[in-house]
């Protein structure tokens, strides 16, 4: 059998959870002996390490022999930029391998297809096949099957052929732990504490992708935190679609065997042993871990965490938590959340942020809006608007709303785009106001922060102090702190001088 090095080019779309899965499938493919290049939308922000892995998109996609586009659902605007990316692919290079992974090919199956008819699928559920995809897909130059015999017994006859297109969709309970990663930011971990949520957000097509959920075993997310503090992460951001809800599903009972692969999912099973979990809790867990790290805490949606919050706050107080909070509130009107299905009301919400403004006086709150929901009037947008001015998050994430196919908010009474277009750009320069406000509040603030990232060209670093406010530091000292050049990971002393919309920062 004639050996081949096939490269793959990776492209990633949407959350940190993707990014996590984009990582587990280089690094699966890479320990099988496949060549991988990745690319990510904002190469600026990330390590030296990793944008020496990053290249340029299109000179990317010429050299290899297979892409992977990892995709995303939640906005219409970027369901369109991979479309659009799959026809020019299909244009230039229609003889490469391509395969759409992630959670278009969940629910956008038809037209992937319609944009190439080859194109191989593998939905976010499966990602840990990824070897056996690209295997079956790849044929050496001289015919031979290429490097590694095909593994999917399932399917005899396909042994020792190669196959034009594979499709591997449809819900299943895979645990996406303890693989082997090609990390993005050599120091940041990112650990998906679950797949799925709890909840059915009207607008929302993730949940149509990703289904209901299924926390992952806390001891085996403690053993993937320790295998990143090995290799040396400092930073572990837990993911979900809502961390919220983590543990919900496994508050009461799983199987032991269950526990001992990771997943836990049939709570009908009668040799079932207490669990116990929640959000706190596995804070609480992995906080008293030996060693210097930190946590981030993902978005949580406030209908779970209006229940607990007050022991959230206490699982912050451990230092090793970053003092950062992403809450989506989506909208300042009441009778918009009911429609929304979100579950909680705006009191609730501001109940919550004030809990822990109280206890963490500079927490760093992020949140999302959504401009034009189904139904929204000029006086719910006032809302809104009403809300953000109240409880003047530190970064507000805006999105104009699309109506995403198979959703129930699809179905409803749709607001005019020149409306939601308005609506947007003045939530924008709302939320630009506050965050330009709440950041000259840190002017004058020395302590610690961790270094996260470095930009080579700039000869600038990016510091993370203990609310996860990002702090550029421009002019390090010609890259020397007492004799030594700095690295990523490492704590440095440092005073905030300056500030726009991000804050800028001198080394002590
Ligand atoms: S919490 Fe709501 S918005 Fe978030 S993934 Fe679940 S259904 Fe979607």
């Amino acid at each position: 059998m004639i050996i081949m090095h096939n490269s793959i080019f990776i492209k990633t779309y949407g959350c940190p959870n993707n990014q996590a899965e984009s990582e587990i499938m280089s690094g699966l493919l890479s320990k099988n002996g496949y060549d991988i290049i990745t690319e990510s939308l904002d190469n600026k922000s990330k390590s030296d390490s990793a944008r020496n892995r990053m290249t340029n998109c299109k000179s990317a996609i010429a050299k290899v022999d297979i892409i992977i586009i990892n995709t995303c659902v939640v906005k219409s605007q970027t369901e369109n930029k991979i479309i659009d990316e799959i026809i020019s692919i299909v244009k230039e290079y229609p003889g490469k391998k391509l395969i759409i992974a992630g959670c278009m090919p969940e629910i956008r199956k038809k037209i992937i297809k319609k944009k190439k008819k080859k194109a191989s699928m593998i939905s976010t559920h499966h990602i840990d096949k990824i070897v056996d995809v690209v295997n079956k897909i790849t044929k050496s130059s001289s015919g031979d099957l290429a490097r590694v015999k095909i593994t999917d017994l399932r399917n005899k006859s396909a042994i020792g052929k190669t196959i034009e297109r594979v499709v591997l969709t449809g819900k299943a309970s895979n645990c996406k732990l303890l693989h082997p990663r090609i990390r993005t930011n050599d120091i940041v971990h990112i650990t998906p504490i679950s797949s799925g949520c709890s909840s059915a957000c009207a607008y929302c097509a993730t949940k149509l992708a990703k289904g209901e959920l299924q926390s992952y075993n806390p001891e085996v997310i403690v053993n993937e935190i320790k295998n990143g503090l090995k290799q040396g992460c400092k930073e572990f951001w837990l993911t979900a679609q809502d961390c919220g809800c983590y543990g919900m599903d496994i508050m009461t009972k799983s199987s032991s065997r269950d526990l001992a692969i990771g997943k836990i999912t049939d709570l009908r099973n009668k040799s079932a042993i207490d669990i116990n979990t929640n959000l706190p809790t596995l804070i609480n867990r992995i906080a008293s871990l030996e060693g210097t790290f930190f946590l981030r805490i993902g978005m949580m949606n406030p209908m779970h965490l209006r229940k607990f919050y007050p022991e959230l706050i206490k699982a912050y107080s451990n230092d090793k938590v970053f003092k950062f909070l992403h809450l989506p509130v989506q909208s300042g009107s009441d009778k918009l959340l009911q429609s929304m299905n979100r579950g909680y009301t705006n009191s609730e919400f501001i109940e919550i942020i004030n809990a822990f403004k109280k206890a963490y006086p500079m927490i760093h709150i992020w949140t999302d809006v959504i401009a034009g929901l189904p139904g929204e009037t000029e006086d719910d947008f006032q809302k809104t608007i009403g809300l953000l001015k109240k409880t003047a998050p530190e970064f507000t994430n805006v999105s104009r709303f699309t109506a995403r196919p198979g959703t129930a908010a699809a179905e409803m009474e749709q607001i005019p785009n020149r409306i939601i277009n308005e609506r947007s750009s003045v939530l924008s320069e709302l939320t630009r106001r506050i965050t330009i406000k709440k950041n000259k509040q840190w002017i004058g603030w020395s302590g610690k922060a961790i270094i996260e990232e470095h930009n080579q060209k700039k000869n600038s670093y990016l510091a993370r102090n203990y609310a996860y406010k990002p702090i550029v530091i421009t002019k390090p000292h010609k890259d020397l702190v007492n004799g030594k050049r700095l690295e990523l990971g490492q704590i440095i002393n440092v005073k905030i001088i300056d500030t726009e919309k991000i804050l800028f920062g001198k080394i002590l």
